[in-house]
């Protein structure tokens, strides 16, 4: 983990095509927190049926988390059990759109996340891995797309950035940073533009650059969000969550 906490480092050059390493082999139960089946709310996928997995725990503490719930508790199932509600959930991988997102919580802060992903992704079905970036994603089978987290400075979080998964991201994979005021969009705009993360949207090594605004009254008016990134002629993607539009910002298991 770096404890890089300023954008003005890059990285070495991105190898995007580089493949990930092969799966580890992984624990045969997890600890879950919930499984549901629901809208997805974010990322280039946002609004399609997603069956999400959302294991426990976090080894991070961001200034605006939604999901402490997540941090204790849950219930431990093995990859068999998991993998039977998920097709009770969604219908099974031979639904049209099998969409299936491991989420947390630090998902993989767990051995088993990473198996969880090979067996679903061997099934058929599409799987998202969103994940706080503080953890190697290199394990992680290739045909996962992951959402990764870039934390921004408001989150308290930054030292925890590991810049070097940068490298294993590929054309599949999606970079998040959470806005929490103009500081962090400034220290963003730097981070796409110093790590090139703006030239790999463009040669298509990337999927997206996704900004979401902290939800609601503790965050930044989403005018502003917009007014600033279009003024800043970046190739980024301005996302709300729609979850929470639908439902509420409280309610949990949607
Ligand atoms: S990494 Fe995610 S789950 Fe962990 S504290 Fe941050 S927002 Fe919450």
């Amino acid at each position: 983990m770096s404890s890089q906490s300023t954008p003005t480092s890059p990285s070495p050059t991105p190898s995007p095509e580089t493949p990930r390493s092969p799966p580890s082999s992984g624990a045969p139960f997890l600890r879950i927190t919930e499984i549901f089946h629901s809208i997805q709310g974010e990322s280039t996928w946002a609004g399609l049926p997603c069956t999400f997995v959302r294991l426990t725990g976090c080894p991070l503490r961001c200034a605006w988390c939604d999901t402490e719930y997540s941090f204790h508790g849950g219930e431990r199932q093995s990859l068999d059990e998991i993998e039977a509600r998920v097709d009770d959930l969604s219908g099974g991988p031979r639904t049209p759109a099998p969409l299936v997102e491991i989420t947390g919580g630090e998902p993989l802060i767990h051995r088993g996340a990473f198996e969880l992903a090979r067996r679903l992704a061997d099934r058929g079905y599409r799987v998202l891995v969103e994940t706080s970036g503080s953890e190697d994603i290199a394990p992680l089978d290739p045909r996962v797309h992951v959402i990764m987290d870039l934390k921004c400075p408001g989150s308290g979080e930054v030292a925890r950035n590991r810049w070097e998964n940068l490298d294993a991201l590929d054309h599949l994979d999606e970079v998040k940073f959470v806005i929490a005021d103009q500081a962090d969009w400034e220290w963003t705009a730097e981070v796409i533009r110093t790590r090139g993360l703006d030239r790999r949207i463009a040669d298509g090594t990337l999927r997206a650059l996704l900004i979401s605004p902290v939800w609601g009254a503790a965050g930044p008016d989403p005018e502003d969000v917009a007014r600033w990134i279009l003024e800043s002629g970046l190739p980024v993607r301005m996302q709300t969550q729609l979850h929470k539009h639908i439902w509420g910002a409280e309610k949990k298991g949607v």
